[in-house]
């Protein structure tokens, strides 16, 4: 199929020849005719699939087909998690919509209200926003969303994660109650689908392979190393294979911190971004890390969901998630769209119930390898992970993986497959990080 066989405007194929894409996606496909058809829709498509042109070009369509007589009236309101997220879907609004005489604005939190409360009055027919900011523009009366005829849930399941869901029902009374509902979502948990219900209207169902089943331009690895040993295994990762675009996560803020501080201190251009940065800093240190300035950039989960990088090609698990599902978000941000990329996690004893964890979803058992001069210390002995800044989601998702005395012990009395590789080279056995943290 071709996008020209999709009935969308001129101008907007246009827009989509410009960004040199000729076939949509499988989620374009399947979403584009039913959202074009006025339906509702509920799509199962993380980032990486396409979704967000998959939402926003018939949207464009529909409004490019002209609007009701009047003042200019927000017609699209589009809702995200994040702001990273938010600033990505309004800038393929931008892109799309480019021969269009549309008008989109992009609201979150962190930024000063005013310079959104002048877009605001000058008129805009596209609205993305992040739900907190959304409403603090609603109770002072600066935001008007009775002209709102589509509405659109950007990763739905992580508005929810994060405890959005009261503020998104506060959103859903200012709006018309004749709509167009889109709802999308890496996971259709039972809360996703009471709130599906509550809104939706006899919706259609998309669904695409996740990607780690669909996915197999991902290689990945998983390191034995010991807690205290994984910066240094990282920087010598990096500096020997000459990793230039790497993503590294971590559980936590203060350690996304402490670890770009350490990559700095060997020589790697690292930042991080994490939800207690400014908006300007985490700003800053996106397009530093799209441009290749930066090599390295450190995120929390919450971060770093809904980046969106072309062809990243590393994904670092500095230390593994707390919920499996979690990996395969994170490594989902490689091997996109045709490109290879390699997903490296570095595992300490710690671990290795998490681990087991991740393979049991995804259903395969992840190559270990053992860094040369990195090999663990058989007398460590596993201890309980820290979740220190699990934040607002902690609490919900994380279900004790891990916690409470010997919760991270290994269950398995080896690696299952031990193999060295020849990935590495030798002799970095002399590094020590001293470091106390993990
Ligand atoms: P998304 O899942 O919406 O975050 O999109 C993932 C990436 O795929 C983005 O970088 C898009 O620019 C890119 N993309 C979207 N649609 C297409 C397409 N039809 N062909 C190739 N790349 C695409």
């Amino acid at each position: 199929m071709k996008f020209t066989e999709l009935g969308l405007a001129p101008e907007i194929l246009r827009a989509i020849a410009e960004q040199g894409y000729e076939t949509p996606t499988p989620i374009q496909a399947q979403a584009i005719p039913i959202v074009l058809a006025g339906k509702d829709l509920m799509g199962c498509a993380q980032t990486g699939t396409g979704k967000t042109a998959g939402f926003t070009l018939p949207i464009l369509n529909r409004l490019a087909g002209g609007r009701p007589a009047g003042p200019r009236k927000i017609r699209t309101l589009i809702l995200t998690p994040t702001r990273e997220l938010a600033a990505q879907v309004e800038e393929s609004v931008r892109t799309y919509g480019k021969h269009l005489s549309l008008k989109s604005l992009v609201m979150f939190g962190g930024v000063g209200m005013n310079p959104q409360i002048s877009a605001l009055k000058s008129g805009i027919d596209i609205l993305v926003a992040t739900p907190g900011r959304l409403l603090d523009h609603a109770q002072q009366r600066n935001v008007d969303l009775s002209g709102v005829e589509v509405l659109v849930l950007d990763e739905a399941d992580r508005m929810l994660d994060m405890g959005f869901i009261h503020d998104i029902r506060r959103v859903l009374t200012l709006l018309p109650k004749q709509r167009q509902n889109l709802l999308f979502s890496a996971t259709f948990s039972d809360e996703i689908r009471t709130l599906a219900a509550g809104i939706m209207s006899q919706p259609e169902y998309v669904e695409v392979a996740r990607r780690n089943t669909a996915s197999e331009l991902v290689s990945q690895r998983v390191y034995k190393v010991d807690r205290e040993r994984k910066k240094d295994l990282l920087i010598d990762l990096i500096k020997e294979n000459n990793w230039h675009q790497v993503l590294v996560f971590t559980r936590t803020k203060w350690g996304a911190n402490g670890l770009a501080e350490k990559l700095l201190k060997a020589g790697i251009e690292a930042d991080a971004i994490h939800g207690n940065k400014s908006q300007n800093a985490r700003t800053r240190a996106l397009s530093g890390f799209k441009d290749g300035k930066l090599h390295v950039l450190v995120a929390t989960d919450i971060a770093a969901r809904g980046i969106d990088i072309n062809e990243l090609p590393y994904v670092v698990n500095f230390e593994l998630p707390n919920v499996a599902e979690d990996y395969v978000h994170r490594i989902g941000r490689t091997g996109r769209a045709g490109s290879e990329g390699l997903a490296v996690s570095l595992v300490c004893i710690d671990e290795h119930k998490l681990l087991r964890d991740i393979e049991r979803l995804i259903k395969r058992e992840i190559e270990e390898v053992v860094y040369p001069g990195y090999e663990p210390d058989p007398s460590i002995r596993a201890e309980p992970i820290l979740m220190r800044s699990a934040g607002a989601r902690g609490g919900q998702r994380g279900g004790g993986a891990g916690r409470g005395p010997g919760g991270g012990a290994p269950r398995t009395g080896g690696a299952p497959s031990g193999n060295r590789s020849g990935g590495g080279k030798p002799g970095g056995g002399s590094h020590r990080s001293g470091s106390r943290h993990r």
